[in-house]
C-alpha cells in the first residue's frame, strides 16, 4: 500500500492514499451515504457488501440522515469497528454545496471525537454519483480536515482513500497547493 505522511499537528496526522475504503484498518471508515442509509451504488454499495446484511439492519433503525449530517453504526464484517455515514450534497453549482460538503467532514470528525475514535478513513464524498467536481471537492475536503485537526489535535489519523490514480493525483496536488500557500 502506497502511503504518505503528509501533514501533522501534534499527535494528529493526515494521510492520502490510493486504495479501497472497505479494506481500511482505521477504527472508523466513512460512508458516502444516501439519505436512507441504504445500500446502493458506489462507496455505499461496496461498504454494505463488505460489512454484510447486519449493517443495513442497523441502518434501518437510525432514522435516515440529512445532507451534511452524520450518523454512526457498527462495522460488522469490516476491519473497521465503526462506520460513520454522512450524506454529501448532490452538486448543482450553488454556494450551499461547499457548505454542505464541509459539514460532512466536520460532523463526521465531531462524531468520531465524541466516540473517542482515534483513526478515521474518508472517501472523496460527493465526487461520484453526486457529481461534485473533483478539484473543488479536494480543496474543500482537505482544508476542512486540516482546520479540524489543527483545532482539536485529533484524531491520530485521518486518511483520505482515493479509489483511482487520477483521484489520488488530484488530491495530492490540491494538498500541496494548500500547504505551500500556507492559507489554511
Ligand atoms: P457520492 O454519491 O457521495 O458521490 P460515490 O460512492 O458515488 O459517492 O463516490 C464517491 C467517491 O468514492 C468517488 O470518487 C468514487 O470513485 C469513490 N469510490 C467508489 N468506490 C470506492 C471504494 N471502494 N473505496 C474508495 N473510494 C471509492
Amino acid at each position: 500500500m502506497k502511503e504518505e505522511l503528509l501533514f501533522h499537528e501534534g499527535k494528529a496526522k493526515l494521510q492520502i492514499i490510493k486504495g479501497d475504503i472497505t479494506e481500511q484498518d482505521t477504527e472508523a471508515i466513512v460512508n458516502a451515504a444516501n439519505k436512507k442509509l441504504a445500500p446502493g451504488g458506489g462507496v455505499a454499495g461496496a461498504i454494505h457488501r463488505a460489512a454484510g446484511p447486519d449493517l443495513w439492519e442497523e441502518c434501518k433503525k437510525l432514522g435516515g440522515c440529512e445532507t451534511g449530517q452524520a450518523k454512526i453504526s457498527g462495522g460488522y464484517r469490516l476491519k473497521a469497528r465503526y462506520v460513520i455515514h454522512t450524506v454529501g450534497p448532490v452538486y448543482n453549482n450553488t454556494p450551499q454545496n461547499a457548505r454542505d460538503l464541509e459539514s460532512c467532514y466536520m460532523n463526521s470528525l465531531h462524531l468520531a471525537k465524541k466516540k473517542g475514535i482515534r483513526s478515521v478513513a474518508f472517501p472523496a464524498i460527493s465526487t461520484g454519483i453526486f457529481g461534485y467536481p473533483l478539484e473543488e471537492a479536494a480543496d474543500i475536503s482537505l482544508r476542512t480536515v486540516i482546520n479540524f485537526i489543527q483545532d482539536n489535535n485529533l484524531p491520530e489519523i485521518v486518511r483520505f482513500v482515493l479509489f483511482g490514480e487520477k483521484d489520488y493525483k488530484v488530491f495530492t496536488k490540491a494538498f500541496q497547493k494548500i500547504i505551500s500557500s500556507k492559507d489554511f
